[in-house]
């Protein structure tokens, strides 16, 4: 099997450059603070995505950072009766707090809020239980903004602990890495650095192109697919050709022995 991860798109509305003054205004306009430490979590209101435990972890984090902003950015399908649930018990937990808002795409939070969320905030927070891929991380990350992100799914593939941001695995260790990247600023930005070139290079949509191709090509020509890779060959597992990444024991878990996974 082989396996090409999804990328983003840098040209798209979500995710083009942004001048930091109309971030600055678009963030105004919908009543959050710019001028205010902020962090955000967008994903769609869902218990995988753990928005109650983003709250528990913020709450923690503004003991020590007064004036700490948390948003939460939420899109809504009409027809998925969990969602609302979710959206309801966030909504309980948080409106008597008005430093947590609370938006989403039926509020009139579309690509360009998104963009500035992942633009201005001072660090994304994706702390998914499960996850399929989380192409959140690479947005934000591409965006130069360092991410606290649950160890699951196709997370730790676009972001390895240290670089791009912090993995977490509970509710007080999301709350402390939080806090060590708003305290480093220095820190955070060297990360937030590496984590935009990892980006840059594995998940812009040209390498997924290019992975296509070549794959088609390979199935045309009836010939095993080459990895325009830049890893190493002996980063390859010498028995399967599967390439070996510090990822690579999850997505094997996932999808079994037989994947390759493509960058
Ligand atoms: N998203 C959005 N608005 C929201 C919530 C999510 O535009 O309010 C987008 C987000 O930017 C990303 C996608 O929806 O592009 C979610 O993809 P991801 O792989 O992170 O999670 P999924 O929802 O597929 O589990």
């Amino acid at each position: 099997m082989e396996i090409i991860p999804p990328a983003i798109d840098p040209l798209s509305p979500k995710n083009l450059p942004l001048p930091e003054a109309t971030a600055r205004q678009v963030l105004n306009w919908i009543g959050v603070h710019p001028d205010r430490p902020l962090v955000t979590q967008v994903a769609r209101f869902d218990p995988w995505k753990d928005p109650l435990g983003v709250i528990s972890a913020y709450r923690l984090a503004r003991e020590e950072v007064a004036g700490l902003q948390l948003a939460l950015v939420g899109s809504m399908a009409l027809d998925d009766p969990e969602g609302w649930e979710v959206y309801r018990a966030i909504l309980t937990e948080s409106e008597a707090d008005p430093l947590i808002h609370v938006f989403t795409n039926l509020t009139g939070v579309g690509n360009i809020e998104v963009n500035a969320f992942q633009r201005l905030s001072r660090l994304v927070v994706q702390k998914s239980i499960r996850e399929g891929f989380g192409l959140v991380v690479s947005e934000a990350l591409w965006k130069g903004t360092p991410v606290v992100a649950g160890r699951a799914g196709g997370i730790p593939l676009q972001m390895a602990d240290g670089v791009g941001g912090i993995l977490v695995d509970g509710v007080d260790d999301c709350a402390k890495a939080m806090l060590r990247l708003l305290r480093q600023p220095a820190e955070a930005v060297e990360m937030a650095t590496q984590g935009q070139e990892w980006v840059r290079r594995h998940f812009l949509l040209p390498r997924m192109l290019l992975n296509e191709l070549s794959l088609i090509h390979d199935l045309l020509s009836e010939r095993p697919s080459r990895h325009p890779s830049f890893i190493a060959d002996n980063r390859r597992d010498p028995v399967c050709g599967m390439i070996v990444l510090e990822t690579s024991a999850k997505l094997r878990e996932t999808f079994g022995e037989e994947q390759r996974v493509l960058l």
